[in-house]
This record gives structure tokens, C-alpha cells and sequence, in this order.
């Protein structure tokens, strides 16, 4: 048995100094005192916050653009992932045009089994819908898949409104989730071209060829296509106040909708654009960073409940070769940046100890809501006895600076370069097992493929 003595264990409703006992991958027991025998491992927690193991919902390991490939793969995006504290990922299994979902699925496990340091799930990114596939997605739930995601932007990914609506619809029979990349794609590529005639080929001409507008009007017409189909949806990687008065408006017509939105959709702006050697190349994410004023609006809607989940849509290239392909063209930029390692710490400092919000609601954004929208609570995002035992010993007082000579992310940047940061997960368990220990990985690989309530192995 191990046993973690002391701590202050976190829920999104309370704080509560307690013992925890682990046997195997579970959580058997949580008492005031829980006295250890010889045999048991005993973990000091004082001063330290409990929490359930982090969820990232949003991550992309191991993938092709087809001119550029991740950094991270499974083996190191899951090892940065848990030393940050996140002990589950939910990555993007795409379809490619012609495949079967099963066909991606295949790839993605492969990609992940046997390789991965947390757990991990996937969403079905799906980009060829029609009646093959209508019909596939009822074997999904078998197969532990549960949640999907559609794109409103990228030519070679997206969908029309039809083939959204046709498939939240079979969505809502097999009770899963639908996140949406939301975007007009259309727009995108007509601003695009007025950009490159006016001879605009900097990282510059990124942010200004997908305003927020492009993403308010995606957010606006979603909404309505969950109307439509009388299935809520999950706004992933919200990025801007015109998108989020959007869902206020929906939400006000008594619309359901989840919102998720990421780190560097609070603390960057849009002023990285304009760093001299190319270094915006670095920031050249979908959506794009924003105002402050977007930060701002963004970070009081998290104190004010209007959005769910905190992901990091990690999508890690190289500046050296992989950003630096859109030299001459902003448009041949691989877009994304990492984020899975330093999201724990990042929300911690600026949020928690700027006492914008407390501990609960961090447990809350980071796990607690993530496992109960992807299917996953109670095993994961709570710690009561019968979850799993994925568990994170944060402590407060460590200080220190993210910088990327020293990240365990396989990337050659991070966009947070020179942040201070506050907190750092001192233990983290993974089904049961301790792999990471002051804050250094002791223990690979211990990561398993998460089912989810309906079906688990
Ligand atoms: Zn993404």
C-alpha cells in the first residue's frame, strides 16, 4: 500500500486535510489518519495540495501536416505532460480523407500504446463524413471514443455546416460530445489572399488574416447548428471576447454549451507578432493570440464559471526547419506551439496566487470537468475511494523560471520563455505508481489507454 500523509486534498467544492491510501491503482481509503505499516510507502504531503490527477483534453503528439511533423511524440509528450502534473491526455485521433475511424484509431493507439508515461484517450477528429462513416460511429463507444471534433477552418480539414449538423445529430444518439475548431475557413482564405497581394508575408499577416470576427461568426453559427440538432456542443480553444459574447448570446437563448479555452489565450498577446528574427514564427497558433483585452475578458470569464476547461492545445514544432518553412510565407508556417508541460504551474501562478481564483476551481478546470465532459468521472478528476489512483502532490513553494534548455517537451522553444512560475508537482501517480518524484521523472511508461464508465480494461 501507499500512503499519502498530510496533504490538503482538493475538490472543486472543498479543501480537506486527509491521509490517502492507494492499493494497487486504486484510491481504497481517505482518513483523517491512516496509520502505515512497515511494508507501506509513506509520502509526505504537508504543505502541500492534493489534487486529482490533471486532464489535458486537448493535445497533438506525433502529428503530420504534411510539411512538417510534431516535435512530440507520445514518448516525450506524455513524460512532459506528467511532470507537469498531467496524468491524463485526450489527443486527436484524425481521420484522413478516405479512412475509416477505425483505421485512425489503429494509427493513434499505435502511435500511443506502450509508449505513453500518463494515460491517454482521444477525441475522433473527423474530416470525410458521410453515410460509411454515419453509420461507423456506432461501433465508437465500443472502442471507448466518445467524443469527436470537426473543423470550421483548414481546407483539408474542414466541414460544412450540413455535415456538422448530420453529425452532432448521430452524435446525440450515441450520447457523445462534439468540440468544434471554430473559424470561418472561408473567410480565412479570402483575407489570406489580400494579405499576400499586399505583399504581407510575415508572421505578422497571421493574426490579421483570421480576426476575432472569424471566430465569433463560427461560434454564433455552431450555436445554431446545436439548436438545430438539440445537442450541445464543446467550443474548443476559445480565444477572443467576440467569440465568447457569442456563446453569452447562446447561452442566453438557454443554448448548452461547453467552453474550453488554453494558457496562452490569457497571458500572450498579440504584440509577439512583431518580435524581430522571425521569432513570431513561434506564436503562429489557430486561433491566434489576441489583445489584452481579449486576455483579460478571457481570464474573468474563468472567475465567473462562463468557461469549463483550461487544455493547451500543445501542437509542438521546431522553430529551426519546421516554423522556419514560412520564411517568405507566413502561410507555409506550421501552426501550433507546446504547452502540455507547463500548464499546472502556469494557471497556478497566474491565476491562483494572483487570487484571481482558488485551488477548487483550478481542480475543477483542469480535472474535474475535463473527466466528467470526455466520460471519464468518477475514475479520473476526483479523489474519492474507487478512483483512480492518478494523484498530484503540488507544492506552493517552489519558484522558478519556465525556460526551454531545461523543459522535458522534445521542442526547441517555448512560447512562456522566461516566465516566472510559482508551484510545482513535487509527486505524481499514475495508476497507482509514483513516476515522478521531486519533480523528476522516476518511472516511465506507465501511462494505459483510458475507456472511460461504459468500458474499461
Ligand atoms: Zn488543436
Amino acid at each position: 500500500m501507499k500512503i499519502i500523509k498530510n496533504g490538503t486534498l482538493i475538490s472543486p467544492q472543498k479543501m480537506l486535510i486527509a491521509d490517502i491510501a492507494i492499493q494497487n491503482n486504486k484510491i481504497i481509503e481517505i482518513s483523517a489518519n491512516i496509520n502505515p505499516s512497515d511494508e507501506d510507502e509513506v509520502y509526505d504531503a504537508s504543505g502541500c495540495y492534493v489534487f486529482p490527477g490533471f486532464i489535458d483534453g486537448h493535445t497533438h503528439f506525433d502529428m503530420d501536416t504534411g510539411t512538417a511533423h510534431t516535435a512530440d511524440d507520445f514518448i516525450s509528450g506524455t513524460k512532459a505532460a506528467v511532470v507537469g502534473g498531467t496524468t491524463t491526455i485526450v489527443d486527436f485521433a484524425t481521420q484522413e480523407k478516405g479512412q475509416s475511424l477505425k483505421e485512425a484509431y489503429d494509427i493513434w493507439m499505435k502511435k500511443a500504446k506502450d509508449k505513453s508515461s500518463c494515460n491517454y484517450r482521444f477525441h475522433m477528429a473527423i474530416t470525410d463524413w458521410n453515410e460509411t462513416i454515419k453509420e461507423e460511429m456506432n461501433k465508437m463507444p465500443e472502442l471507448g471514443v466518445t467524443s469527436f471534433k470537426m473543423y470550421m477552418a483548414y481546407d483539408s480539414l474542414l466541414s460544412n455546416d450540413a455535415e456538422i449538423l448530420a453529425c452532432l445529430k448521430k452524435i446525440k444518439e450515441i450520447d457523445g460530445v462534439l468540440g468544434v475548431h471554430c473559424e470561418n475557413g472561408t473567410l480565412i482564405n479570402e483575407l489570406t489572399k489580400e494579405k499576400i497581394a499586399a505583399g504581407e508575408t510575415s508572421p505578422g499577416a497571421h493574426p490579421a488574416s483570421r480576426p476575432d470576427y472569424v471566430e465569433a461568426e463560427a461560434i454564433n453559427r455552431l450555436a445554431y447548428i446545436s439548436t438545430l440538432a438539440d445537442h450541445p456542443v464543446n467550443i474548443v480553444h476559445l480565444s477572443s471576447l467576440a467569440g465568447l459574447n457569442e456563446i453569452r448570446n447562446a447561452r442566453k437563448r438557454n443554448q448548452e454549451i461547453t467552453v474550453e479555452t488554453c494558457p496562452q489565450y490569457l497571458l500572450l498577446d498579440d504584440h509577439y507578432y512583431n518580435l524581430d528574427n522571425f521569432e513570431g514564427a513561434k506564436y503562429v497558433i489557430s486561433p491566434p493570440l489576441r489583445k489584452e483585452k481579449d486576455n483579460k475578458a478571457l481570464i474573468q470569464a474563468i472567475v465567473d464559471g462562463e468557461i469549463d476547461t483550461i487544455a493547451t492545445d500543445h501542437c509542438s514544432f521546431n522553430f529551426k526547419n519546421d516554423k522556419e518553412l514560412g520564411k517568405e510565407d507566413f502561410r507555409k508556417i506550421p501552426n501550433g506551439a507546446p504547452g502540455v508541460e507547463h500548464r499546472p504551474q502556469l494557471i497556478y501562478t497566474y491565476l491562483v496566487e494572483e487570487s484571481r481564483i482558488d485551488v477548487m476551481r483550478m481542480c475543477e478546470l483542469m480535472s474535474t470537468n475535463p473527466a466528467k465532459r470526455y466520460g471519464m468521472y468518477p475514475e479520473k478528476g476526483a479523489l474519492e475511494v474507487g478512483s483512480d489512483a492518478d494523484i498530484v502532490i503540488f507544492s506552493p513553494d517552489y519558484e522558478g523560471v519556465i525556460t526551454a534548455s531545461k523543459q522535458i517537451q522534445n521542442v526547441d522553444y517555448t512560447p512562456f520563455e522566461g516566465f516566472k512560475i510559482k508551484g510545482q508537482a513535487k509527486n505524481v501517480f499514475v495508476n497507482g505508481e509514483c513516476v515522478v518524484k521531486d519533480g523528476t521523472i522516476v518511472k516511465e511508461n506507465q501511462g494505459t489507454y483510458v475507456f472511460g464508465p461504459r468500458k474499461r480494461v
